[in-house]
């Protein structure tokens, strides 16, 4: 199977080749059984066209999101890369290496959640999976190269760490999404050098024991990076797929995995990723890694990150990744309907233990992006507040899970507040900050009331209250007088 000739892409009437995305308009959507498989799928068309259609500038762009590619322009383009991406090709399998029959797995293993993981909910339909096609192995092995922890046991993780979190940006229907995703050649001359290794690792594999700087990896390379060796053993024969139940006649049951030894030196700026700067603590080094989720707070505690740069004077904080900065200062003025999409696993070393995919609904707000993130900078400061409150109170109540269990109250009562505050703001009529601020409020006096119960009216109780409030409205003055 051909990725940019066949059709592997599950849409929602059946399955698309690339060149039904990007060559007419017609309403296509991905529609995947499984939710990360489904951003997978996503994150492997923007790399594809990435690689084959990079526009030059701003104004080619805007050209190709305006006008489908035709026929003509289509098999041009990627006539040079016909050989690198197809599953079972001779010599280059897609993201695979010939010749390896070393420790055979069920392709279960790629489907990472099954069947060891503790959590199956991303599965609508839960079932084992014996034999898959071509397709979904595909986009499994891509997700397992890029986006998932690692085998454990000394296979390597992907590019930018074990659980990356992946950004992207949706406006409209699957090929306008594509398009605002991709970066020109422009913008890419800051991040990545036109003279380095730009070959897939399939192609010109990684020498044992390498030492590798990431600032020598192109862009193809590192999007497509593959950090372990692996060959599924394709089969032939009539069958149903066991993931997505559709007909094929090549499968996969098996496959072939090899650790690969390298040292891998710095962050390659992967373009789908937000990034965290921080300083070591052992040797107060600046480090930047690729954001990572840590807890199961909600999507929108983590925007500010996905949306703007926000650095202290140290160098550290946050960034928005590369496709989301470029949309910005590309598009910012549209006044599209614009929604981040955002995805990731939590995970224990190999184990995955949670998975998150969002879609944040952004609407219009684009050009009050900064304002907006104020406003959820400052529910994120009520919520660290409430957070110390509830450790102190917890201690003196022997109750250490009461910080944990007052955060969660915190962002479940506050969705409908941020979610309507995106309304606000697509209205052009936010509420003022000190009455956010107010209702902020009154979601910490439900949490004390609910928490506590008819406790609530026990001494250090009602004082950690008023301590909190009293901080609150320090802040409230503080706004006042900005
Ligand atoms: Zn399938």
């Amino acid at each position: 199977m051909n990725l940019l000739l066949d059709k592997w892409i599950p849409g929602e009437s059946g399955q698309l080749c690339l060149e039904d995305i990007l060559s007419n308009e017609t309403e296509y959507f991905i529609s995947c059984h499984r939710d990360d498989m489904e951003l997978g799928t996503l994150a492997l068309i923007i790399c594809l066209v990435q690689t084959i259609f990079c526009p030059q500038d701003t104004k080619q762009l805007k050209q190709r999101i305006s006008t489908p590619l035709t026929p003509k322009e289509y098999t041009k383009a990627i006539k040079p890369y016909l050989d690198w991406f197809d599953t079972n090709h001779l010599q280059y399998p897609f993201m695979q290496v010939r010749s390896l029959h070393k420790n055979p797995s069920s392709i279960q293993k790629l489907f990472n959640g099954l069947p060891c993981g503790s959590n199956h909910t991303w599965l609508r339909r839960e079932s084992k999976i014996a034999r898959a096609c071509e397709s979904c192995l595909a986009i499994m092995i891509f997700n397992q190269a890029s986006n998932t922890p690692s085998f454990g046991g000394g296979f390597k993780y992907p590019l930018r760490g074990g659980s990356p979190i992946t950004t992207f940006v949706k406006v409209g229907n699957l090929r306008n999404t594509v398009w605002r995703n991709i970066l020109t050649k422009e913008f890419c001359q800051a991040y990545f050098s036109p003279s380095v290794n730009n070959f897939p690792t399939w192609v010109s594999p990684l020498e044992h024991k390498q030492e590798i700087k990431a600032s020598e990896i192109g862009l193809l390379r590192g999007l497509f990076w593959q950090p372990i060796q692996m060959m599924v053993d394709w089969q032939r024969g009539d069958i149903t797929c066991d993931s997505c139940q559709q007909p094929t006649s090549v499968y996969g049951e098996n496959f072939s995995k090899e650790k690969l030894e390298y040292k891998l030196a710095g962050l390659w700026p992967h373009p789908h990723s937000p990034t965290n700067t921080f300083l070591k603590k052992e040797d107060k080094s600046l480090v930047t890694v690729a954001s990572s989720f840590n807890n199961s707070a909600p999507g929108w505690t983590y925007l500010p990150n996905f949306l703007r740069e926000a650095t202290k004077n140290d160098q550290q904080g946050y960034q928005p990744a590369l496709v989301v900065k470029h949309y910005l200062q590309t598009f910012e003025a549209a006044l599209e309907s614009v929604s981040i999409v955002f995805g990731g696993y939590i995970n224990n070393q190999a184990a995955i233990i949670e998975r998150r995919q969002e879609t944040f609904d952004l609407r219009e707000s684009l050009p009050q992006l900064n304002q907006f993130n104020e406003y959820l900078e400052l529910a994120l400061e009520v919520k660290t507040l409430l957070r110390k409150k509830a450790f102190g109170l917890g201690k003196s109540l022997s109750d250490p899970s009461l910080p944990d269990s007052c955060e969660r109250r915190y962002y479940q009562y506050t969705e409908p507040l941020i979610h309507s505050l995106v309304h606000q703001f697509t209205n052009n009529s936010p509420v003022s900050k000190i009455d956010f601020l107010a209702q902020l409020k009154n979601i910490c006096e439900q949490i004390f009331k609910h928490s506590f119960g008819s406790k609530a009216q026990r001494a250090e109780i009602l004082k950690s209250k008023a301590g909190l409030f009293a901080a609150i409205s320090k802040l409230a003055q503080e706004l006042a007088a900005s």
